[in-house]
């Protein structure tokens, strides 16, 4: 079984990999970039491979990166919606560059906050910018692929359930790139009852239904 967490890329990316070595660790979650800025983060070619190198040596895998917290692919401004757009995109070679030569670059991603704009604007706002996010990146021949993490719901932010997620994926016309990053502690704060052995078998169910556990 992997089982692994978030670790910190602090002081360079492939100090992550010994952080995880250390922890005992067989997978990882990552950011590429401080998380909280819109400053993007360019590697060079050596930074790269010394981190491919380093994680080769190891048996952790697959990396997952966690794209930035300030990316809303659900917003009804457009400046904030075509920087979202640009810096997911940007997310997306990272992940290319850094993991394709190991396994599937995953990427995740929170769907987005439709901030009072609602919830049917908002979901159909994610899926045109995946839409576009995608089209550019498979002329790229990014190797990328998005996982979409349901969210608790709290505040305006979409995704909190399988149907929301479907929806999402169904209307971006790449279905075969994306794929869900299950969040067990905001599908419980959503409403899912994983606490309970019932609870964990309808919200399977659902997840079979909507969407497929392959995902
Ligand atoms: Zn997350």
């Amino acid at each position: 079984m992997r089982i692994g967490c978030h670790v910190s890329i602090a002081g360079g990316i492939e100090k992550s990999v010994y952080r995880a070595e250390k922890l005992g660790i067989n997978t990882m979650q990552i950011f590429s970039k401080n998380s909280r800025t819109w400053q993007e983060k360019t590697y060079s070619k050596g930074e790269i491979s010394d981190f491919q190198e380093v994680l080769q040596k190891t048996d952790i895998f697959p990396v997952f990166i966690h794209a930035s917290y300030l990316i809303n692919l659900a917003s009804s401004e457009d400046t904030i919606y075509s920087r979202s757009i640009a810096a997911f995109l940007e997310e997306m070679k990272r992940a290319d560059q850094l993991l394709a030569n190991k396994s599937i670059p995953f990427l995740i991603i929170h769907p987005g906050a439709h901030r009072g704009a609602g919830e049917e604007y908002g979901l159909s706002r994610i899926s045109k910018a995946l839409q576009i996010i995608l089209k550019e990146s498979s002329a790229l021949k990014l190797s990328t692929m998005i996982l979409l993490e349901n969210t608790s719901g709290m505040g305006s932010s979409l995704g909190y359930n399988f149907s929301q997620l479907k929806y999402i994926i169904e209307n971006t016309g790449y279905s075969d790139k994306i794929g869900i990053c299950f969040d067990t502690c905001h599908a419980f704060a959503a409403g899912y009852n994983l606490a309970k052995k019932e609870g964990i078998e309808n919200t399977l169910t659902e997840l079979e239904r909507e969407i497929s556990i392959d995902k």
